[in-house]
């Protein structure tokens, strides 16, 4: 496996200018009410890139308010559906404008290589702001034929002021699956980014404020989960909330919604997604995309293909060509152009992972490659595969998120599909034949809210996505997202 270290020191010049390092409060930048600020590192050097403001309770609440008046009083209510949408359009166009600088922030703040940012995350959150520019005026209710001399409609009305939490392994396109449907809806947002990636939200703030979305409309209060963001999962004035992360946190949100004021939840949570490979499929194409399926984004991807069963006739054959694609690897720098894997995102994700490897190997997996650390400063792990992975061994039933391939072999359909439904996440899963019939049948009895069939993380701002079980509550993306966003409202008139 080759390897490229990171050139980055502490005392290199940052790739990119830090613009913005404090809270967005009804339009304007302040400091936290603590004056407090934590540190975001740069996952390829474990060194600090900047100090941002700590948002607590009393911020959350001040960003509340600002949200409540903005959506009862100020001017996104009166504000036409398509004005919203035109406005969703010009921040599209503005984060069009800055992609070079934002894709940078991205893998400087998150460690994913610099050629993912600019030909995955930025392309995909600027069309799902487009998308959702497209749906704001397109929101409509019914008319319903009820009995007796009436007339009966339904509104689809705004929920209101939605908190929205997320992640740090797609910071800027879970910042647009979550503002996208939520603006076009009408709703107005308190955001909190993770605290390890908070940068990149807090530019495109900057850009909302610039493409002229009414100040209130929107308000970012970046801090710590269990500060900032349990006081959003608390808020007796929020309406909503939106969650991407670990299923445990999901739960703890859920339980604060029903301690607090009942407000909806939604929640995108974690995976174990089956990957199958049958003996009659394409088996190169099987190769290239579960290559992608589990090493993409470092492996940090809540749909990540980690259970990869593969027929048992073709087994061998799959293993020598998927350690031909691993060997080619290039694990080092983000911002080197040849990089095709970074870091992990943290210490404690690096100390996760490499806890898994080891458990993999106590359980009696054998690992053909990886397995250790690259380089001394960062959090870079080998790309590491096991075989002869047993159903009830760790690495195959908890998530790891991180560059681990476990390669399950199996016998027959029905054998694959009760195994691959054994778990308690169902998030997604693929299926690699090119048997028609086997394609259907196994699309429709896996448990997963999203099958792909001979490809792999194809997303589409127009495709719902979430999870069955406790991989999530509620769909992303496509019509049904503007679901989480609204209530129904049903009027009755006697004529
Ligand atoms: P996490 O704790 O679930 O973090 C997700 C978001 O929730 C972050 O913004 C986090 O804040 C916030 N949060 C944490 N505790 C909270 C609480 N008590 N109340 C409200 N919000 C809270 O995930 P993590 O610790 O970063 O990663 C742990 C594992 O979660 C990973 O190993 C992976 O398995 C899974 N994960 C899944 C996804 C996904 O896309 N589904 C994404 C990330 C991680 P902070 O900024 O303080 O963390
Ligand atoms: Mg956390």
């Amino acid at each position: 496996m080759s390897t490229t270290l990171a050139p980055l020191t502490g005392k290199s010049k940052s790739p990119v200018k830090i613009r913005q390092t404090r809270m967005l409060i009804d339009g304007k930048w302040i400091n936290s009410t603590s004056g407090r600020t934590f540190e975001t590192i740069n996952p390829a050097t474990g060194q600090v890139i900047a100090n941002v403001a700590e948002g607590e309770s009393v911020d959350v609440d001040k960003a509340v308010k600002a949200a409540r008046k903005a959506f009862e009083a100020g001017p996104w209510r009166k504000m036409s559906a398509r004005e919203r949408g035109r406005l969703l359009y010009k921040l599209a166009d503005l984060i069009e404008e800055n992609k070079d600088e934002l894709a940078a922030l991205e893998t400087l703040d998150n460690g994913k290589p610099l050629a993912d940012s600019l030909s995955a995350d930025l392309p995909l959150a600027i069309d799902c702001y487009r998308y959702y520019g497209g749906w704001a005026d397109k929101i409509e209710g019914k008319t319903i034929p009820i009995t007796g001399p009436y007339f009966c409609y339904t509104r689809h009305e705004p929920i209101g002021v939605v908190g929205q939490i997320i992640p740090w392994n797609f910071p800027l396109l879970m910042q647009a699956w979550k503002w996208g449907p939520a603006l076009a809806a009408g709703c107005t947002v308190v955001l909190k980014p993770a605290e390890q990636t908070p940068l990149s939200a807090l530019r495109v703030g900057e850009l909302a404020m610039e493409a002229g979305i009414p100040q209130g409309v929107i308000n970012i209060v970046p801090g710590f989960g269990e500060t900032a963001g349990a006081a959003i999962a608390e808020h007796m004035d929020i309406d909503k909330v939106a969650f991407t992360g670990s299923t445990e946190v999901g739960k703890l949100i859920m339980q604060a919604a029903g301690r607090s004021n009942l407000k909806r939840i939604s929640l995108e949570l974690g995976g174990k997604s089956p990957n199958i490979i049958f003996a009659d499929s394409d088996l190169d194409q099987a190769v290239d995309g579960s290559h992608l399926g589990l090493f993409l984004n470092q492996g940090q991807c809540c749909c990540a293909g980690s259970r990869l069963f593969v027929e048992r006739k073709v087994h061998d054959e799959f293993v020598d060509r998927m350690m031909k694609k691993v060997k080619n690897t290039k694990v080092g720098d983000p911002f080197d152009p040849k990089t095709t894997q970074g870091p992990q995102i943290s210490q404690e994700q690096f100390d996760k992972v490499m806890s898994y490897i080891k458990a993999g190997q106590n359980e009696g997996a054998s690992m053909l490659t990886g397995g250790s650390r690259v380089g001394r400063q960062g959090y870079f792990i080998e790309p590491t595969v096991f075989t002869d992975v047993k159903d009830e061994m760790k690495i195959a039933r908890e998530e790891i998120f991180g560059p681990v391939m476990s390669i399950i072999p199996f016998k027959d359909v029905d054998e694959v599909i009760q195994r691959g439904n054994r778990t308690m996440y169902g998030l997604a899963a693929a299926v690699w034949t090119r048997d028609i019939s086997k394609a259907h049948r196994l699309a429709a009895e896996l448990k997963a809210g999203t099958v792909w069939v001979n490809c792999y993380d194809v997303f589409d701002a127009a495709a719902p996505f979430g999870g069955y079980k406790m991989s999530g509550i509620g769909r992303e993306l496509g019509e049904y997202a503007l679901r989480n966003y609204t209530e129904v409202k049903t009027v009755t008139i006697q004529i």
